[in-house]
């Protein structure tokens, strides 16, 4: 990196943190470009001379990880690398007035909702008129739309909505807008996101409209695929399967973060579900969507989890068969109700839990994926690596899920459109295959 001067203003984003936080970056950047800024995002190039370092305050890995970005560049502005150093976002909104006292080259810190601040800090308004709207970071065949802010619910271990508020959704209308506007710009995969997906409508309508918003957004001309994250399974609006299952274009994939089975653990997380709920939900969903993918995460080493709790767990997930499972360990979060409990679990108990847990889940992602070989699915084509194209089924999300690697020697692909692959091989977490060509669909 090179001295910089202020005389053209280069701005770079850096995004730590979820896809929530990557759509918050979208919209900052969009704004920072109305305002004539040139910027960019995770740009590897030396010549930005101002940073602004959007945070994640989740879980104790995360918010380590955002401290190390701001003083790795807070030791390019001490070095003369950049000219400003701004921090945004979950841990910034969390932590500021201890972070300001400890690491002095910081600019300037804002909160989860303070971007017009920001914008003024930087000699910049908050334009009105483009509420709303976003420079993509994802490839341009596919974007994240947030559909709520906030969470109105007081999960024991879940420091969120500390920092994120009570949950906010937007309406239908304007949604619907923006997803208009998302398809103009070539996007054909929207991927629906909230802290908590099933609450949407509640505080605007009076009633959980998930189910609305998704019959509205799937006659949106030119998006092939609507897919849903973050789902909380107490009181599923099951009427959501419903519209799955009769509008093509709304992926049967369902992200339902469970978090635990047993009982006590369930209680103490306050889930509002028991496991008999949890089970006969499932049950419901795969009766009504056969062949629906669900993908969940589990919370491992809350206070008070003891051996027996993880067997349960354990044999929940050998029955339950998910098609994707992730496992979080429990970090102890100031702020939350879990904090006034002590942190019983040893850290290494807690990663051999996870560990325990991603093994039994290995096979059972090995046996689901093998029975695809042979099968034929249509395939989001999203980039090309080395001697592959690599794809994604609708049982699929991008960064999380299984990938469809298609040797690009004896394939031909355009990246951001779709086509058919049949399967010919399977790993735990990723298949194998070629497209079939057109005549022969
Ligand atoms: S529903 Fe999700 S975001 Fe809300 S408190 Fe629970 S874990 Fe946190």
């Amino acid at each position: 990196m090179k001295a910089k001067t202020l005389k053209k203003d280069k701005i770079n984003v850096i995004t730590l943190g979820c896809s929530k936080n990557l759509v918050d970056s979208e919209v900052m950047m969009q704004q920072l470009e109305a305002n004539d800024f040139r910027v960019s995002h995770e740009s590897s190039s030396d010549d930005n001379n101002i940073i602004i370092i959007n945070t994640c305050g989740f879980i104790e890995n995360a918010k380590q990880e955002s401290i190390d970005t701001i003083l790795q560049y807070a030791d390019a502005k001490k070095q003369g690398l950049i000219d400003k150093l701004y921090v945004t976002g979950c841990l910034s909104q969390r932590y500021r007035d201890d972070l300001q006292q400890e690491i002095g080259e910081v600019d300037a810190w804002f909160g989860t909702l303070e971007l017009p601040r920001l914008l003024k800090t930087l000699g910049a308004d908050y334009q009105h008129e483009l509420i709303g709207e976003r420079l993509l970071t994802t490839p341009q065949h596919y974007a994240y739309m947030k559909i709520a802010e906030g969470c109105d619910r007081t999960c024991a271990f879940c420091a969120i909505p500390i920092m994120r508020g009570g949950h906010v959704s937007r309406p239908i209308p304007e949604l619907t807008a923006r997803a208009r506007e998302l398809a103009k710009q070539g996007v054909k995969e929207l991927i629906l996101i909230a802290q908590e997906l099933t609450y949407y409508g509640v505080d605007i309508y009076k009633k959980r409209a998930l189910a609305e918003l998704l019959q509205a957004l799937s006659a949106v001309d030119g998006i092939e695929w609507i897919r849903l994250h973050y789902a909380y399974p107490s009181r599923f609006p099951l009427e959501v399967i419903d519209v799955m299952k009769a509008s093509p274009n709304i992926c049967n994939y369902l992200d339902m973060p469970l978090q635990h089975i047993s009982d006590k653990v369930l209680k103490g997380m306050k889930r509002q579900i028991s496991k008999q709920q949890t089970i006969e939900l499932i049950h419901q969903i795969r009766d009504r969507l056969p062949g629906i993918a669900i993908r969940t995460t589990m919370l491992v080493g809350f206070p008070g989890e003891r051996e027996e709790d993880i067997e349960e767990l354990e044999a929940f997930i050998r029955d339950m068969k998910f098609d994707r499972l992730g496992v979080f360990t429990y970090s102890h979060e100031e702020g939350t109700s879990a904090y006034a409990q002590a942190d019983d679990v040893p850290e290494t108990t807690k990663q051999e839990r996870a560990a325990r847990l991603m093994e039994v889940q290995e096979d059972i992602s090995l046996d689901l994926n093998r029975q695809k070989i042979g099968r034929r699915f249509k395939t989001m084509i999203d980039r090309k690596e080395g001697e592959f194209f690599i794809g994604r089924t609708e049982y699929d999300s991008p960064e999380v899920d299984n990938e469809v690697m298609i040797p690009a020697a004896n394939n031909y692909a355009r990246i951001g459109d779709f086509a058919w692959v049949e399967v010919t091989d399977a790993q735990a977490f990723d298949l194998f295959g070629n497209i079939i060509p057109k005549t022969k669909i």
